[in-house]
């Protein structure tokens, strides 16, 4: 009930009394003129009432009377039912032969909550208090003493209108604001429990549910499934077809997941969420058997796999995949999803982007993790991670044309650790960096020693992540380690894989833009993986392509993968940049990558990656040798 729905004054007088009850009609009337007029009363009134008041200011009271208790309580009832309350009850207490005010007024309260009731009485039994907790609330309830003067009555009657619509004003801003509070509540529940982009679940929601059926214990819960997918390289779809066409594209994994598990869906705890940029988690309770868990798994890999129309165009997607399920891997919600992420990792780690399926000796691996992670920090700072160098040769001159430097771990027992086991480790820590200065200052320190000592300007080519990319002062950090080395900046070449270059264009563009204008060279590593597109090539400042190493080891296969080697020199040359086979292994690949077009190569044919020392007796030897035998027998006439 509004204010608005109820303005009236509505008021209810009750006496046995005929005559009585023709005074308050008369002094609750409009016409009521009190004896020794005063302004006080419509002042009152006016006050009080403002519309409802006439054009003498005098309120406006909707009287009706009765002569019983009874008829009373039922003026009453019908007054609630046909939503035009009562503001006050006017009830004397004695009205023989029915029931006295005090019944009727309690009978009326159980009916109205709101309503004013105004015991008339000559005398002042029973107790004014004791009424106010028979009768409750206390201040809805009143004494008004007989014989009552006429404008006594009209000013206590305008005074209990005047409150009753203020309690109505007050309840009703109360309902209002409770209506606030419950949608606000409702709102933050779904921002604390839902993806707001694709209203799915978050991984808050989905931990619940699935701790939910844990302790319900129904059985539901027997052999609940995990699945979690990390879309592939989504940042780069994101970016390259635009923000909304991205949420679109999660709107629709959402929903296919969903329609893959119809059938499985209602009231079994069955929630997909998504609980990442581009991660989802399937929760699959009931599993029966190994082959049912392996067939799910394979279908929501299908599933997400199978092409998305999104604005016109197929879509291809790639997800990797990782599961783990209770009760085998762990009795809460919170160390199975632990078990299943650490799955996802290492099926995003995979080159295939496969599927993973937790097992106990990943924990094993953690712990190593962490062992590695202590190490690896010391490492850096015990000058334990140094460089190896592999030679790239000219293949029209046959003469050392540079060297790639491979980071590696020397660890105090000896042990020299591949890049793979610590690279990726440094990133995942945030140290990758730190790890990045160390390497570029032990490449320039070499390259000065080089020109120092021997007089050979030999360019490197140091690999760079995309972690180093988000780095703001990258450009900065690579010029005062130049600088302070003295080393020229074209002596020094930034690899980048194709990957990593297209993880996020937006933020590689700018940054390369500025390596460039600052003059290191720009390499593009493992070429041909990437993304189908190459018009992003056009428009960066690379310098140079390296084509991955898969298309050189299956190059002896068949005329196909030849021609795709020479499809890549040949995209190479249009755009005008140099081109470098690497993983070079057998003569065979040399002699087909030269006669492409190759400009350099690199391989374990030509030279494994080296230690300094090794690396430079290398070069000794082969500078020595020039003029016995070629370094690469094809090239006549090769410059010393
Ligand atoms: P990449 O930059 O493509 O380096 C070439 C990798 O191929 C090297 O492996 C090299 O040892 C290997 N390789 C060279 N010739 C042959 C060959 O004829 N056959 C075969 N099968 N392999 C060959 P490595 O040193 O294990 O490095 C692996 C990857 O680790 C590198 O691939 C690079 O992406 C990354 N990496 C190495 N050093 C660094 C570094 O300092 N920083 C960063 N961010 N990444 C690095
Ligand atoms: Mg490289
Ligand atoms: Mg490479």
């Amino acid at each position: 009930m509004t204010p608005d729905e109820t303005s009236s004054n509505r008021v209810l007088v009750v006496d046995d009394d005929v005559q009585l009850i023709g005074e308050y009609l008369r002094c609750l009337g409009e016409d009521f003129e009190p004896a020794n007029a005063t302004t006080t009363l419509s002042d009152l009134e006016k006050v009080l009432f403002g519309d409802e008041t006439n054009e003498r200011g005098a309120a406006r009271f909707e009287v009706h009377s009765r002569n019983r208790g009874e008829a009373a309580v039922a003026a009453v009832e019908e007054s609630v039912k046909a939503g035009k309350p009562y503001s006050i009850v006017f009830l004397d207490i004695r009205m023989p032969p029915g029931i006295d005010g005090i019944e009727a007024a309690r009978r009326i309260r159980a009916l109205d909550p709101n309503i004013n009731v105004v015991i008339v009485t000559g005398s002042l039994s029973p107790e004014p208090e004791n009424l106010g907790k028979e009768i409750p609330p206390a201040d809805r309830i009143f004494f008004f003493k007989k014989p009552f003067h006429a404008v006594e009555c009209r000013q206590l009657a305008a005074a209990l209108c005047g409150k009753w619509h203020a309690d109505l004003a007050l309840r009703h801003a109360n309902d209002v604001l409770e209506q606030r509070v419950w949608e606000r509540t409702e709102a933050l529940h779904k921002l604390a429990y839902y993806d707001p982009v694709t209203g799915l679940p978050n991984r808050l929601r989905l931990t619940d549910e699935f701790d939910r059926i844990i302790h319900e214990g129904d059985g539901a819960a027997r052999d609940s499934l995990l699945v979690l997918l990390d879309i592939e390289r989504f940042s780069f779809l994101n970016e390259t077809m635009g923000y909304d066409s991205g949420t679109e594209l999660l709107k629709a994994i959402g929903r296919r997941l969903l329609r893959t598990f119809d059938e499985r869906s209602s009231g079994t705890g069955l929630t997909i969420s998504r609980f990442g940029a581009d991660e989802f988690a399937c929760l699959i309770p009931g599993i029966k058997d190994n082959t049912e868990l392996q067939e799910l798994v394979e279908r929501i890999k299908t599933t997400v796999e199978e092409p998305f129309l999104i604005n016109g165009r197929d879509l291809f997607l790639k997800a990797a995949i990782g599961a783990a399920w209770y009760p085998t891997h762990g009795q809460n919600a919170k160390t199975v999803f632990r078990c299943a992420e650490a799955a996802l990792h290492r099926s995003m780690r995979r080159p295939d982007s496969g599927i993973t399926y937790y097992h106990n000796e990943m924990q094993s691996t953690a712990r190593h993790r962490f062992e590695l992670e202590t190490e690896l920090r010391q490492a850096i700072e015990n000058d334990e991670i140094i460089t190896y160098f592999q030679p790239q040769l000219c293949l029209k001159t046959g003469r050392l044309a540079g060297a790639e430097a491979l980071a590696r771990w020397q660890r105090p027992d000896g042990t020299i650790l591949p890049p793979a086991e610590f690279i990726p480790l440094s990133e995942e820590m945030g140290i990758s960096d730190v790890l990045f200065e160390a390497i570029l200052q032990r490449v320039c320190d070499s390259v000065r020693r080089w020109r120092d000592e021997s007089g050979w300007d030999i360019p490197v080519s140091v690999n760079l992540s995309a972690h180093q990319l988000r780095n703001h002062d990258l450009v900065g950090l690579i010029q005062t380690i130049l600088e302070q080395n003295k080393v020229d900046r074209r002596l020094i070449n930034l690899e980048l894989t194709e990957t990593d270059l297209l993880e996020d264009l937006a933020i590689a563009r700018p940054v390369l833009q500025d390596l460039s204008r600052f003059g290191v060279g720009l390499h593009i590593d493992d070429f041909g993986t990437g993304y189908s597109s190459l018009s992003y090539l056009a428009e960066l400042p690379v310098q140079t392509l390296k084509i991955d190493q898969s298309f050189i080891e299956r190059l002896t296969e068949s005329k196909t993968n030849e021609r795709v080697v020479q499809a890549i020199v040949a995209l190479g040359k249009a755009m005008q940049l140099q081109v470098i086979a690497e993983g070079i292994e057998t003569e065979q690949q040399l002699l087909l990558v030269n006669e492409f077009g190759c400009d350099l190569a690199q391989g374990f044919f030509l030279g494994r990656p080296m230690a300094e020392p090794d690396f430079l007796a290398w070069c000794d030897a082969v500078a020595e040798s020039t003029s016995k035998h070629a370094v690469l027998p094809f090239v006549a006439g090769r410059e010393k």
